[in-house]
């Protein structure tokens, strides 16, 4: 028997998927974002380059494809989707700013899958390019904010922000980690290789006795140029302005190279260890770091799909999921009569009304418990009896109200 691949799951039931991403849409639309798609599969190089070497999604995770002959590039299926559209941004030319684009769809990690972690996972990713203004920060999480708390009616959620400051602000601020991290005693292995390759990462260390020692870390907010302080100041400020409640958090720094100022996670205790269901941030250097002919100050975030169906598990029977077509089941009592039922389900089709016909049945009884199964709401029965009057026996599958009705008026009769 075959199995699927570790890692990655059926869905078998899309009903709460379809709605995120019906939601999604509909959301975005009102922030003027449009929909884009690009490729699944992208040079690694991309990667590679825009989120940095060092990082766990590039040094461990990437889904690569190797190449077959000398001339192939290297390719992998795409990690996440922001660095893939900053390289459409930039290869088509695009002009006018801010580019506000959405995409959604399947991302891989070729990790080994553990609770919570796939191999494919599905994303919601959401990006303004050519968007300088720190306000337009505001408005990006006010957006997610209002997602999540009104559209969706997720409550026990918080918003953890925090502010990296500019390149210049970053080396600095590095630095004085570095040296606070040379005189502090009893760090792990891992963030000691992590002090020379990814300093910033020391904070995503899950030993307890590295946390406890990085609470008395410099805080990176405390150590921004005057610029990037006012910037903070005025991100904070408005958002409190526009009722957006959040918690700073000096050790969020995301893990990816391209962040520069503003990044933020909505988190959910519902969620566990890996307990962010929403992520994003600025990227101001990333569009002319892969090839963009200017800076473009730039900002984004990703929804994870699959984090998000399981906080809205709580909240599912208050969601207004799209209610279920109701189905009539189309029952020819013999072979006499499965061509006209088949007819009247033809009929009925064309008209959008859900019809199934059931052509290997036995008996009326055994057709009528399968019919129950299946969900029906009406079951239209054709007998000899009917074929010649040129009727349909129609039974309510919840009352047992049964009727006869002509042919003809069978549509009508069905929609109204
Ligand atoms: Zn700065
Ligand atoms: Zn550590």
């Amino acid at each position: 028997m075959f199995t699927r691949i570790k890692g990655t799951q059926d869905f078998l039931d899309l009903t709460l998927f379809n709605f995120i991403i019906d939601q999604t849409k509909k959301h975005l639309h009102a922030y003027h974002f449009t929909e884009i798609a690009t490729p699944l599969v992208e040079q690694s190089a991309l990667f590679k380059r825009s989120l940095g070497t060092e990082t766990d999604v590039v040094s461990k995770e990437m889904f690569i494809i190797a190449p077959r002959t000398q001339d192939d590039e290297e390719m992998c299926l795409r990690p996440e989707a922001t660095a893939a559209m900053v390289r459409a941004f930039v290869e088509n030319n695009v002009e006018s700013t801010p580019w506000q684009v959405f995409t959604w769809g399947p991302m891989f990690r070729y990790e080994r899958p553990q609770k919570g972690r796939y191999r494919q996972f599905h994303q919601v990713s959401m990006e303004v390019i050519g968007a300088p203004s720190i306000l337009y920060d505001v408005q990006f999480i006010k957006m997610l904010d209002r997602f999540f708390h009104e559209r969706l009616g997720i409550n026990n959620y918080a918003l953890v922000l925090n502010f990296l400051g500019c390149s210049a602000d970053r080396v600095a601020y590095e630095e004085q980690l570095k040296k606070f991290l040379d005189r502090a005693e009893g760090i792990c292995d891992l963030c000691k290789a992590r002090k020379d390759k990814n300093i910033l990462r020391i904070f995503d260390c899950k030993n307890e006795a590295c946390q406890a020692l990085y609470q008395k870390a410099p805080v990176i907010t405390d150590a921004l140029c005057q610029q990037c302080a006012d910037e903070w100041a005025q991100l904070k400020n408005t958002l409190e302005l526009l009722s957006v409640s959040f918690v700073h958090r000096p050790t969020l720094v995301r893990g990816l190279d391209y962040y520069t100022k503003t990044v933020f996670e909505f988190v959910s205790h519902q969620l566990g260890a890996q307990n962010a269901f929403c992520a994003g941030g600025r990227y101001d250097q990333l569009v002319k770091h892969i090839g963009g002919k200017q800076d473009q100050p730039s900002l984004g975030a990703a929804i994870g799909i699959e984090r998000l169906m399981l906080v809205l598990e709580l909240v599912k029977d208050k969601l207004a999921l799209p209610q279920v077509q109701p189905l009539h089941v189309i029952i020819p009592l013999s072979t006499a009569q499965q061509a006209l039922a088949l007819f009247v389900a033809d009929e009925l089709q064309a008209h959008d009304l859900c019809a199934q016909v059931l052509l290997d049945g036995a008996s009326i009884k055994s057709m009528m418990r399968k019919a129950n199964k299946m969900g029906a709401k009406l079951c239209l029965v054709l007998g000899e009896d009917e074929q010649r009057s040129h009727e349909v026996t129609v039974k309510n599958m919840v009352t047992g109200h049964e009727e006869r009705i002509a042919q003809t008026d069978l549509v009508q009769y069905l929609q109204g």
